[in-house]
C-alpha cells in the first residue's frame, strides 16, 4: 500500500512478539468509526477491509480497492522495492507508528503522487496475521517543513551577509538580551559572539544615548526606528562613538520581537571633522582678522588680477576715499574712469590708465612706486604715494597661476606736501636772503682782484692771492646754488616763468661748449653738426642753463679727463632736434637709472668717487625741458661712460637749412 524511497519496513524497530486477535465486526466497526484513513491487509499484500477516508484519500470507491493488491495505492517507482520489504516484514511483523521520519509517497487513483505517513499494526484476524494500517496525508506538513528549510537558509545566509558588513550589527531581544552579535560587532567591542550573547547590549556597552535611553525606546516605540551617535565602552574600556541605526522588529500581532541595531564606528571621522571644523573656524578668524587689519589701515589698499587690472580686494579706506564702491572684478581703468576719477603724474599731466603704477606693475612685473595726483569723484584732488608690488597670492586662493597679481597701496601724502611746500618756502626765502650777501662778495672780490692787479697798486701776496680766487670760487659755487634752489621753489610752485622765442641752437651750443671748455684742461669739448641753422622755441638762457649743466656734469664725472662729445642731429621723422652729451666717465649703476632725474637724486658711485653735487641739477633740466615742450633721457654704462639726449620738435625755420 504504502512505500517510501529507502525502506518500506521499519528494519530496526523492535519486532512485536504478541498480536492482538481482533473479530472482524469490531474491526469493520472500528474503521467505520475512525476518522483515520484505515486499512487492512492480508499476507499476500491484498486488501481485505477499508473505510470510506481510505478511498476518498485515494480517490477509489471502496470497492474498488477491496481485494486489489496494496501496491496500486504506491507510485510504480517504489512498487518494486514494496514487493522485496513486504515479505521481510511479515517474517516478523511490528507495530510502526505515525512520523517515524521516512519519507513515504502514495499515488491517487488520477496518478497524482502524495506525501504520507502510516502506522502499522500487526494483528490476527480469524487466526490469520494481517496488518492494519492507518494513512495520514501529509502533504500539508511538507510543505511548512521545506518553508521552514528555506528559511533556515535564508538565516543562515543572512547571518553569514551581516558577519561580511564591515558595520557591528546585534540584535537583541524586548529585554534587551543580546540574540544576535556579528563580526564587525566581535571587531568594534572586542567581545566574541559566546560572551556577548544573552548579556544586555546597553549595560555591556555602557551606552550613552544623546538625550536617554527612555528616550530613544519611546522613539523606537512610536517610530520603528531610530538614528543617532551614541558612545559605547569597548572590552577594552576603549570609548568609541558610533553612528546607530535601530529598527524595532514586530511579529505578525505586532508585538516587540527584536531591536535590530547598526552600528558604525565614525570616531576617527569625528576627530577629523572636529579637527577640520577647527581648522576652518580659525581661518575664517585669520581671514576676519586679516580684513579688519586691512580695513582700519588708514590707507588704500587693493588686489588686483590679469592685465586689465581686475578687483580683487580692496578695503574700507577705498571705499571711504572714492565714495563710490569698486565692483569685484571691475577693471581698475573702467572703474576710473566711469567714475570719474583721474590720476595726474608728478608733473600734473593726466595719466593714461597704460600709465597707471598698477598697469606698470602688471606689465613689467616689477614693483613700481611714484607720486601722483588723484582727482576724486567730488573733485577734490589727493596727492598721493603709490606703491604697487607684484604678489604671488597662495594656490589656495583660487587665482589662475597664469594671471598677474598686483598688490596696490595709495598712501594720502597731503601731509607731506604740505611740509614740502612749507620747506620749498622756506629753502625759497632763505636761498633769496642769501642772494644779496652773496652778490656782495662776489662784487667785492672782483673788485678787489681787479684793484691788485692794476699797474700801480700794491699787489696780493701769493697766499693772499690764493684765499681771494678761493672766496671766489666759493661764492660762484654758492650762488649756483642758492640759484638752482631757487628755480627749484619756483618749479615747485609753478612760478617759473619762461621767455620762449624761435632760437637758433647751433650758436648757442657752440658758446656754452667754449664756456665749459675754459673750466677744464683734462678734457676736450667737440661739437659736431651737419648744419649751422637749427631752430626750436625755447627760453634761450634756460637752455643754456641746461646745456652747461649737462656738459658740466660731462666734465665732473670723467674725473680721469676725456673726451666730451656735443652733436646736434636732425630727426626729420619726427621732426625733432636733437641735442647729445657723450662722455666717457664713470657712467651710472644700471638700478639707479629709474631714478637719476629725481630731486637730490645722486647715484652711488659719484659718492664713492667722492665728487661733490647737489642733486638737483638733473630734476631741474628734465623740468625745465618737459616746460618748454621737450624730451630728455639717457644712456649710460657704469664704467664706460653716459651719453644724455635733449630733444626739441622741429621750428618751421628748421627747414630753410641749407
Ligand atoms: P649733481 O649736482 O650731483 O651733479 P645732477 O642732478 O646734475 O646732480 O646729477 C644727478 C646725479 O646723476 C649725479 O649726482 C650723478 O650721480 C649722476 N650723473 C649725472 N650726470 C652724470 C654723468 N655724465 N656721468 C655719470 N653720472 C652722472
Amino acid at each position: 500500500m504504502m512505500a517510501h524511497s529507502g525502506d518500506f519496513f521499519d528494519q530496526h524497530a523492535s519486532a512485536s512478539s504478541s498480536f492482538r486477535q481482533i473479530s472482524p465486526t469490531h474491526l469493520r466497526s472500528f474503521l467505520d468509526i475512525s476518522p483515520d484513513a484505515l486499512l487492512l491487509v492480508n499476507q499476500s499484500g491484498t486488501i481485505v477491509m477499508l473505510n470510506e477516508q481510505t478511498a476518498a484519500l485515494f480517490g477509489y470507491a471502496e470497492k474498488e480497492l477491496f481485494g486489489a493488491p496494496l501496491e496500486i495505492l504506491l507510485p510504480p517507482r517504489i512498487r518494486e522495492a514494496y514487493l522485496r520489504h513486504q515479505q521481510q516484514y511479515f517474517a516478523a511483523p511490528y507495530a510502526r507508528s505515525m512520523g517515524a521520519g521516512l519519507e513515504l509517497y502514495g499515488q491517487r487513483k488520477n496518478g497524482a503522487e502524495f506525501p504520507v505517513d502510516v502506522s502499522l499494526r500487526p494483528l490476527l484476524l480469524d487466526g490469520e496475521l494481517h496488518i492494519l494500517g492507518a494513512i495520514r496525508d501529509v502533504t500539508a506538513q511538507r510543505v511548512t517543513e521545506r518553508n521552514y528549510a528555506v528559511q533556515a537558509q535564508r538565516l543562515s545566509l543572512l547571518t553569514d551577509l551581516m558577519n561580511l558588513a564591515a558595520d557591528a550589527i546585534l540584535m537583541s531581544d524586548p529585554m534587551s538580551r543580546i540574540i544576535f552579535w556579528n563580526h564587525g560587532a566581535e571587531r568594534l567591542y572586542g567581545w566574541s559572539e559566546q560572551e556577548a550573547l544573552g548579556r544586555i547590549s546597553h549595560t555591556l556597552l555602557e551606552t550613552r544615548y544623546p538625550q536617554s535611553r527612555a528616550v530613544t525606546g519611546t522613539i523606537l516605540e512610536q517610530q520603528g526606528q531610530w538614528e543617532g551617535e551614541l558612545t559605547h565602552t569597548c572590552h577594552d574600556g576603549r570609548k568609541v562613538l558610533v553612528e546607530s541605526r535601530q529598527a524595532l522588529i514586530r511579529d505578525n500581532q505586532g508585538e516587540p520581537l527584536a531591536i535590530l541595531e547598526v552600528n558604525r564606528d565614525i570616531t576617527e571621522r569625528h576627530t577629523r571633522e572636529q579637527m577640520e571644523r577647527a581648522y576652518c573656524e580659525e581661518t575664517v578668524g585669520r581671514e576676519t582678522l586679516f580684513h579688519q587689519i586691512l580695513d582700519s589701515l588708514p590707507c588704500v589698499v587693493f588686489l588686483v588680477a590679469g592685465t586689465d587690472a581686475r578687483m580683487l580686494f580692496a578695503n574700507r579706506a577705498a571705499y571711504q576715499v572714492w565714495g563710490v564702491p569698486w565692483m569685484f572684478q571691475q577693471p581698475l581703468g573702467e572703474f576710473f574712469t566711469t567714475n570719474g576719477i583721474t590720476l595726474l603724474n608728478a608733473q600734473g599731466r593726466p595719466l593714461s590708465v597704460e600709465h597707471y603704477a598698477t598697469l606698470r606693475a602688471i606689465r613689467t612685473g616689477e614693483p613700481v612706486r611714484d607720486f601722483q595726483t588723484m582727482i576724486l569723484p567730488d573733485e577734490r584732488m589727493l596727492p598721493i604715494q603709490v606703491y604697487a608690488e607684484p604678489f604671488s597670492p597662495p594656490q589656495s586662493a583660487g587665482i589662475p597661476a597664469s594671471e598677474p597679481v598686483v598688490l596696490v597701496t595709495y598712501e594720502d601724502v597731503t601731509v607731506l606736501k604740505e611740509a614740502e611746500k612749507l620747506k620749498d618756502e622756506f629753502v625759497g626765502i632763505a636761498a633769496h636772503e642769501l642772494r644779496t650777501p652773496l652778490t656782495v662778495l662776489s662784487g667785492y672780490v672782483d673788485i678787489l682782484l681787479r684793484q691788485t692787479s692794476r699797474e700801480g697798486t700794491s699787489p696780493l701776496s701769493e697766499r693772499q692771492q690764493k684765499a681771494v680766487t678761493a672766496i671766489k670760487e666759493a661764492t660762484l659755487r654758492l650762488s649756483t646754488l642758492t640759484g638752482d634752489l631757487l628755480d627749484v621753489t619756483r618749479l615747485q610752485a609753478g612760478r617759473l616763468v619762461l621767455k620762449c622765442c624761435s632760437t637758433n641752437i647751433v650758436p648757442l651750443v657752440r658758446r656754452v661748449a667754449s664756456y665749459c671748455q675754459q673750466t677744464t684742461e683734462k678734457h676736450r669739448i667737440e661739437v659736431s653738426t651737419a648744419r649751422e641753422r637749427a631752430i626750436v622755441i625755447v627760453d634761450e638762457s634756460r637752455l643754456e642753463q641746461i646745456l652747461t649743466n649737462l656738459i658740466d656734469n660731462a666734465i665732473k664725472y670723467s674725473p680721469q679727463g676725456g673726451p666730451v662729445l656735443i652733436s646736434i642731429e636732425e630727426d626729420l621723422l619726427h621732426r625733432q632736434i636733437q641735442i647729445k652729451v657723450q662722455d666717457r666717465g664713470i657712467g651710472i649703476p644700471q638700478h639707479q637709472h629709474g631714478r637719476i632725474f629725481g630731486r637730490f637724486m645722486r647715484a652711488e658711485n659719484a659718492l664713492a668717487w667722492e665728487i661733490s653735487g647737489t642733486g638737483l641739477g638733473l630734476y631741474l633740466c628734465s623740468e625745465l625741458v618737459e616746460l618748454m615742450g621737450g624730451h630728455i633721457w639717457f644712456d649710460s654704462q657704469e664704467g664706460v661712460g653716459s651719453t644724455f639726449f635733449v630733444s626739441f620738435p622741429m621750428s618751421e625755420g628748421s627747414e630753410e637749412w641749407p
